[in-house]
């Protein structure tokens, strides 16, 4: 049903004039009909044997292990920006919010569209400041917007006023991450000059820190003080910063100083670790994973190469199976002979070039006492990411290959696969 979805948001994202916001939902709504339609007759692994699990007990069980790690008093903020780091922004946010979050975290105003039209009713923070065309938008889905430009503040309060309303934002400050935000020494002036707006209503201030993974907390603790010192001179000021936030799942971990009155879950409500450092601190499930199913099997004669350019020539004795998943799915295409699949709980060489749609994988035929001879059919399903029988591959694992991190890998596998949700 995400397939659609996605089609839906790229179809929106070719339609991004200023004038077409109609057509835009449209085309949101359209693709939700589409989804709902594809949905009930057959599931993700009926369409295609390449598919995603996702696993909302695991999502339920990491919440509840932030709850007792964070006690009762923080909110925890479920942040579910680029579809919910590839497991679907929808079924996350419901499964999170059922779980005890309390608000919602996107990167983008289509993000939070999709939630509302999904039926979603809890707050949404956008967490980048949108373009000022987007106004309307917010203002329509009643998301909240970072806010960090003064012009952008005054357009939004410009726009909420002309409707008799105020909209409820979130200063944004920078303590040294250096991306966005307002300087953390003028936050006190940003706000002398937009607080006096009848448009404008101050709901939270938050931060975000560069280093809060890293082993060495020397850079983090500097963040830390310059947002308090931030928001000491905004109190002084006589200005309520209502809910503070600053902490990303590795802050909420480690550090109790940085939790203020909410804290903003990404990736450990999936289950994956932000860093090593986090990982003797709390355990946690991993929600996501990579199944397929062999849709070909074939001897190839010693010699002959498999897939483009030939990166790869049969030794002989070898089955070579087809797997219908490929980088048009987000299995990065520089894994090509450097990765394994599991198949019937062994673990095997994927072999030749990763095509946009197919993957191949060698399957020894020669049996040795060691290593009793491979057995594999057509149909047989093949393990990307996950476990199978005693055998797991991990996105951790994956992304040490690549030389990336599990964000990006989680991400990338929401491009186009379809999505079971398993309880
Ligand atoms: C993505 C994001 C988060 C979540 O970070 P994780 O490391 O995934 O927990 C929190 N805050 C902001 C501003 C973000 O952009």
């Amino acid at each position: 049903m995400d397939f659609a979805g996605n089609m839906a948001q790229q179809q929106t994202q070719q339609h991004t004039g200023a004038t077409d916001r109609e057509s835009k939902e449209g085309a949101l709504q359209r693709g939700r009909e589409d989804m709902t339609q594809q949905g009930k007759e057959y599931t993700a692994s009926q369409r295609r044997w390449a598919w995603a699990v996702i696993d909302r007990e695991a999502i339920r069980y990491n919440l509840k292990r932030f709850r007792k790690v964070l006690g009762p008093d923080v909110k925890m903020m479920a942040v579910v920006k680029a579809d919910g780091y590839g497991h679907g922004a929808v079924e996350t946010a419901r499964v999170a919010l059922a779980t005890g979050a309390s608000s919602l975290g996107v990167a983008t105003v289509d993000e939070g569209v999709e939630l509302r039209y999904a039926g979603i009713a809890a707050p949404i923070l956008i967490l980048t400041e949108p373009p000022i065309e987007a106004i309307g938008l917010v203002l329509q889905h009643q998301l909240i917007p970072a806010v960090y430009n003064m012009e952008f503040a005054l357009a939004l309060g410009e726009a909420a006023d002309a409707q008799g309303r105020s909209c409820p934002y979130h200063l944004k400050i920078d303590t040294g991450m250096n991306r966005v935000g307002v300087h953390h020494s003028d936050a006190g002036d940003f706000l002398r000059t937009i607080n006096f707006h009848r448009g404008l209503e101050l709901q939270g201030v938050f931060t975000h820190f560069a280093t809060a993974d890293a082993v060495d907390t020397y850079e983090f603790r500097r963040q830390l003080e310059r947002f308090d010192q931030a928001l000491s001179v905004i109190r002084y000021m006589g200005v309520d910063p209502g809910i503070v936030h600053a902490a990303n799942t590795a802050a909420a971990i480690r550090y109790k100083q940085a939790r203020y009155d909410m804290v903003r879950l990404g990736i450990g409500i999936y289950g994956l670790h932000p860093s090593e450092v986090t990982k003797p601190l709390v355990e946690l499930h991993p929600a996501m994973s990579i199944r397929t199913r062999v849709s070909l099997l074939k001897s190839v004669p010693v010699g002959e190469g498999v897939s483009y350019s030939y990166t790869y020539r049969s030794p002989g004795n070898v089955l070579i199976a087809t797997l219908p998943i490929g980088y048009g799915d987000g299995l990065a295409r520089v894994l090509s002979n450097r990765m394994d699949v599991l198949i019937n709980g062994r673990r095997l060489p994927q072999v030749g070039t990763i095509c946009m749609d197919s993957t191949m994988v060698e399957v020894n035929q020669r049996s040795s006492a060691l290593r009793p001879q491979a057995v594999v059919e057509m149909g047989d399903e093949a393990v990307i990411i996950g476990r199978n029988g005693n055998e797991e591959i991990t996105l951790d694992d994956m992304a040490a290959t690549l030389g990336t991190i599990n964000y990006e890998l989680a991400c990338r596998f929401g491009m186009r696969l379809g999505r079971i949700f398993v309880d």
